[in-house]
Protein backbone atom coordinates (compact mmCIF):
# COMPACT_ATOMS: atom_id res chain seq x y z
CA UNK A 1 0.00 0.00 0.00
CA UNK A 2 1.34 3.43 -1.26
CA UNK A 3 1.01 6.40 0.71
CA UNK A 4 0.30 9.49 -0.93
CA UNK A 5 0.38 13.15 0.37
CA UNK A 6 -1.56 15.45 -2.43
CA UNK A 7 -1.28 18.96 -2.09
CA UNK A 8 -1.86 18.88 1.45
CA UNK A 9 -1.81 22.00 3.66
CA UNK A 10 -3.00 22.63 7.35
CA UNK A 11 -3.87 25.72 8.68
CA UNK A 12 -4.83 26.66 12.20
CA UNK A 13 -6.47 29.90 12.94
CA UNK A 14 -6.95 31.15 16.44
CA UNK A 15 -7.23 33.86 18.59
CA UNK A 16 -3.72 34.52 17.97
CA UNK A 17 -3.71 34.42 14.22
CA UNK A 18 -3.17 31.53 12.14
CA UNK A 19 -0.57 29.36 11.65
CA UNK A 20 0.33 27.56 8.33
CA UNK A 21 1.67 24.45 9.87
CA UNK A 22 1.94 22.59 6.69
CA UNK A 23 2.05 24.70 3.36
CA UNK A 24 1.00 22.49 -0.02
CA UNK A 25 3.41 19.09 0.87
CA UNK A 26 2.64 16.76 -2.08
CA UNK A 27 5.26 13.19 -1.54
CA UNK A 28 4.69 9.59 -1.92
CA UNK A 29 5.87 6.91 0.08
CA UNK A 30 6.18 3.64 -1.45
CA UNK A 31 5.25 0.18 0.42
CA UNK A 32 8.36 -1.04 2.60
CA UNK A 33 10.21 2.20 2.46
CA UNK A 34 11.50 3.50 5.79
CA UNK A 35 11.51 7.44 5.57
CA UNK A 36 12.97 9.75 7.92
CA UNK A 37 12.10 13.40 8.21
CA UNK A 38 13.88 15.92 9.74
CA UNK A 39 13.14 19.31 11.54
CA UNK A 40 13.07 21.51 14.15
CA UNK A 41 10.51 22.31 16.83
CA UNK A 42 7.78 23.80 15.46
CA UNK A 43 8.29 22.91 11.69
CA UNK A 44 5.37 20.66 11.33
CA UNK A 45 6.38 17.01 11.92
CA UNK A 46 3.87 15.98 14.73
CA UNK A 47 0.92 17.78 12.44
CA UNK A 48 2.13 15.52 9.27
CA UNK A 49 1.80 12.58 11.15
CA UNK A 50 -1.32 13.46 12.62
CA UNK A 51 -2.74 13.88 9.20
CA UNK A 52 -1.19 11.01 7.87
CA UNK A 53 -2.58 8.84 10.71
CA UNK A 54 -6.13 9.99 10.05
CA UNK A 55 -6.19 11.86 12.85
CA UNK A 56 -6.32 15.09 11.77
CA UNK A 57 -8.03 16.34 8.64
CA UNK A 58 -6.27 18.48 6.74
CA UNK A 59 -7.34 22.10 5.85
CA UNK A 60 -6.11 21.13 1.76
CA UNK A 61 -5.65 18.20 0.03
CA UNK A 62 -5.96 14.88 0.12
CA UNK A 63 -4.40 11.70 1.50
CA UNK A 64 -3.75 8.29 0.08
CA UNK A 65 -3.63 5.01 1.46
CA UNK A 66 -3.58 2.52 -1.85
CA UNK A 67 -6.43 3.44 -3.25
CA UNK A 68 -8.51 4.86 -0.31
CA UNK A 69 -8.77 8.58 0.42
CA UNK A 70 -8.32 8.49 4.23
CA UNK A 71 -10.33 11.53 4.72
CA UNK A 72 -12.79 10.34 2.61
CA UNK A 73 -14.32 8.27 4.96
CA UNK A 74 -16.63 8.14 7.75
CA UNK A 75 -15.06 9.09 10.94
CA UNK A 76 -16.05 5.12 12.21
CA UNK A 77 -14.44 3.34 9.02
CA UNK A 78 -11.07 5.86 9.52
CA UNK A 79 -10.93 4.64 12.73
CA UNK A 80 -11.04 0.92 11.94
CA UNK A 81 -8.83 1.55 8.97
CA UNK A 82 -6.29 2.76 11.59
CA UNK A 83 -6.60 0.06 13.76
CA UNK A 84 -5.84 -1.92 11.01
CA UNK A 85 -3.28 -0.72 8.86
CA UNK A 86 -1.29 1.73 11.35
CA UNK A 87 0.70 1.99 14.54
CA UNK A 88 2.10 4.81 16.77
CA UNK A 89 4.73 5.22 18.51
CA UNK A 90 5.22 8.50 20.77
CA UNK A 91 8.48 10.16 22.23
CA UNK A 92 6.70 10.53 25.76
CA UNK A 93 5.34 6.75 25.42
CA UNK A 94 1.51 7.09 25.74
CA UNK A 95 1.41 4.09 27.86
CA UNK A 96 -1.68 3.59 30.03
CA UNK A 97 -0.25 3.94 33.86
CA UNK A 98 -2.71 1.76 35.24
CA UNK A 99 -2.35 -1.57 33.10
CA UNK A 100 1.03 -3.52 33.34
CA UNK A 101 2.80 -3.83 30.28
CA UNK A 102 1.35 -7.05 28.80
CA UNK A 103 -2.38 -5.38 29.36
CA UNK A 104 -1.29 -2.27 27.79
CA UNK A 105 -0.02 -4.21 24.47
CA UNK A 106 -2.97 -5.88 25.13
CA UNK A 107 -5.59 -3.50 24.63
CA UNK A 108 -3.96 -2.39 21.45
CA UNK A 109 -5.65 -5.52 19.75
CA UNK A 110 -9.37 -5.79 19.19
CA UNK A 111 -11.32 -8.55 17.95
CA UNK A 112 -9.25 -12.37 18.57
CA UNK A 113 -9.50 -13.86 21.42
CA UNK A 114 -7.95 -12.81 24.66
CA UNK A 115 -5.79 -15.70 24.52
CA UNK A 116 -4.66 -15.48 21.52
CA UNK A 117 -3.61 -11.55 22.18
CA UNK A 118 -1.92 -12.50 25.29
CA UNK A 119 0.07 -15.38 23.49
CA UNK A 120 0.77 -12.92 20.70
CA UNK A 121 1.73 -10.22 23.40
CA UNK A 122 4.25 -12.43 25.13
CA UNK A 123 5.49 -13.16 22.07
CA UNK A 124 6.29 -9.85 20.95
CA UNK A 125 7.19 -9.02 24.76
CA UNK A 126 9.94 -11.91 24.86
CA UNK A 127 11.80 -10.71 21.42
CA UNK A 128 12.03 -7.33 22.77
CA UNK A 129 13.26 -8.33 25.97
CA UNK A 130 10.54 -7.77 28.50
CA UNK A 131 10.14 -11.41 29.50
CA UNK A 132 9.88 -10.14 33.10
CA UNK A 133 8.36 -7.01 33.09
CA UNK A 134 4.96 -8.03 31.76
CA UNK A 135 3.24 -7.74 35.34
CA UNK A 136 5.08 -4.31 35.87
CA UNK A 137 3.51 -0.97 35.85
CA UNK A 138 4.77 1.39 33.13
CA UNK A 139 6.03 3.95 36.29
CA UNK A 140 7.71 0.71 37.09
CA UNK A 141 9.94 0.58 33.50
CA UNK A 142 13.21 2.86 32.45
CA UNK A 143 12.47 4.93 29.12
CA UNK A 144 14.35 2.51 27.02
CA UNK A 145 11.76 -0.21 28.51
CA UNK A 146 8.46 1.41 28.05
CA UNK A 147 9.45 2.49 24.77
CA UNK A 148 9.96 -1.08 23.75
CA UNK A 149 6.28 -1.74 25.25
CA UNK A 150 5.23 0.69 22.93
CA UNK A 151 6.69 -0.55 20.04
CA UNK A 152 5.11 -3.97 21.11
CA UNK A 153 1.60 -1.86 21.20
CA UNK A 154 2.38 -0.72 17.96
CA UNK A 155 3.08 -4.11 16.60
CA UNK A 156 0.65 -6.40 18.19
CA UNK A 157 -1.82 -6.00 15.64
CA UNK A 158 0.37 -6.73 12.79
CA UNK A 159 -0.09 -2.86 10.69
CA UNK A 160 1.21 -1.97 7.52
CA UNK A 161 2.60 1.30 8.69
CA UNK A 162 4.46 2.18 12.18
CA UNK A 163 4.54 6.42 12.51
CA UNK A 164 7.03 7.34 15.10
CA UNK A 165 6.78 10.55 16.30
CA UNK A 166 10.47 11.46 18.32
CA UNK A 167 10.84 7.68 19.11
CA UNK A 168 14.22 8.11 20.67
CA UNK A 169 13.72 11.76 22.09
CA UNK A 170 13.82 10.82 25.58
CA UNK A 171 16.17 7.98 25.52
CA UNK A 172 19.99 7.52 26.08
CA UNK A 173 21.56 6.45 22.90
CA UNK A 174 21.82 2.58 23.77
CA UNK A 175 17.95 2.40 24.33
CA UNK A 176 17.95 4.92 21.35
CA UNK A 177 19.94 2.46 19.03
CA UNK A 178 17.35 -0.46 20.54
CA UNK A 179 14.52 1.02 19.18
CA UNK A 180 15.92 2.28 16.36
CA UNK A 181 16.84 -1.55 15.72
CA UNK A 182 13.39 -2.49 16.57
CA UNK A 183 11.83 -0.19 13.78
CA UNK A 184 14.41 -1.14 11.24
CA UNK A 185 13.06 -5.09 11.95
CA UNK A 186 9.58 -4.11 11.39
CA UNK A 187 11.20 -2.82 7.85
CA UNK A 188 12.77 -5.19 6.94
CA UNK A 189 9.62 -7.59 7.64
CA UNK A 190 7.63 -5.50 4.68
CA UNK A 191 6.50 -2.59 7.51
CA UNK A 192 6.53 0.80 6.44
CA UNK A 193 8.15 3.15 8.78
CA UNK A 194 7.71 7.13 8.76
CA UNK A 195 9.61 8.25 11.63
CA UNK A 196 9.94 12.52 12.66
CA UNK A 197 12.41 13.69 14.35
CA UNK A 198 14.03 16.94 15.47
CA UNK A 199 17.37 15.97 16.34
CA UNK A 200 19.90 13.29 14.36
CA UNK A 201 19.51 9.66 13.88
CA UNK A 202 22.18 7.76 14.31
CA UNK A 203 23.27 5.22 11.64
CA UNK A 204 20.02 4.64 10.67
CA UNK A 205 19.76 2.90 6.76
CA UNK A 206 16.40 4.84 6.03
CA UNK A 207 15.40 4.30 2.48
CA UNK A 208 14.59 7.69 2.30
CA UNK A 209 15.60 11.29 4.11
CA UNK A 210 13.77 14.66 3.95
CA UNK A 211 13.60 17.72 5.62
CA UNK A 212 10.61 19.79 6.79
CA UNK A 213 11.06 23.36 7.55
CA UNK A 214 8.11 25.92 8.51
CA UNK A 215 6.02 23.22 7.04
CA UNK A 216 7.76 22.85 3.67
CA UNK A 217 9.46 19.71 2.68
CA UNK A 218 12.93 18.71 0.77
CA UNK A 219 13.92 15.46 0.05
CA UNK A 220 17.51 14.69 0.53
CA UNK A 221 19.08 12.67 -1.94
CA UNK A 222 21.38 9.59 -0.71
CA UNK A 223 24.88 9.93 -0.45
CA UNK A 224 24.84 7.11 -3.73
CA UNK A 225 22.37 9.56 -5.51
CA UNK A 226 24.31 12.56 -5.62
CA UNK A 227 26.44 12.87 -8.47
CA UNK A 228 29.99 14.60 -8.28
P1 LIG B 1 6.70 19.86 15.40
O1 LIG B 1 6.11 18.55 15.72
O2 LIG B 1 7.65 19.85 14.25
O3 LIG B 1 7.35 20.49 16.61
P2 LIG B 1 3.96 20.74 15.11
O4 LIG B 1 3.42 19.97 13.97
O5 LIG B 1 3.60 20.29 16.47
O6 LIG B 1 5.55 20.86 14.96
O7 LIG B 1 3.51 22.26 14.96
C1 LIG B 1 3.69 22.99 13.76
C2 LIG B 1 3.14 24.41 13.95
O8 LIG B 1 1.74 24.36 14.11
C3 LIG B 1 3.69 25.12 15.17
O9 LIG B 1 3.83 26.47 14.88
C4 LIG B 1 2.60 24.89 16.21
O10 LIG B 1 2.61 25.90 17.16
C5 LIG B 1 1.36 24.91 15.36
N1 LIG B 1 0.30 24.05 15.92
C6 LIG B 1 0.34 22.72 16.09
N2 LIG B 1 -0.81 22.25 16.58
C7 LIG B 1 -1.61 23.33 16.76
C8 LIG B 1 -2.94 23.52 17.23
N3 LIG B 1 -3.68 22.48 17.63
N4 LIG B 1 -3.43 24.78 17.25
C9 LIG B 1 -2.70 25.82 16.83
N5 LIG B 1 -1.44 25.72 16.38
C10 LIG B 1 -0.90 24.51 16.32
MG1 LIG C 1 6.20 17.36 17.41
Amino acid sequence: MNVKFENISKIFSGRRGTVTALDDISLEIEEGQFVVIQGPSGSGKTTLLQILGGMMRPSRGRVWMGDTDLYAMSVKERARFRARNIGFVFQMFHLIPYLTVEENVMAAAGVESRLTIRKEARDLLDQFGLRDRIYHLPAQLSAGEKQRTAIARAMITQPRMILADEPTGNLDPHNAREVLDLLAKFNRQGGMVILVTHGPVADLRASRWFDIRQGRIEEKLAASQIST
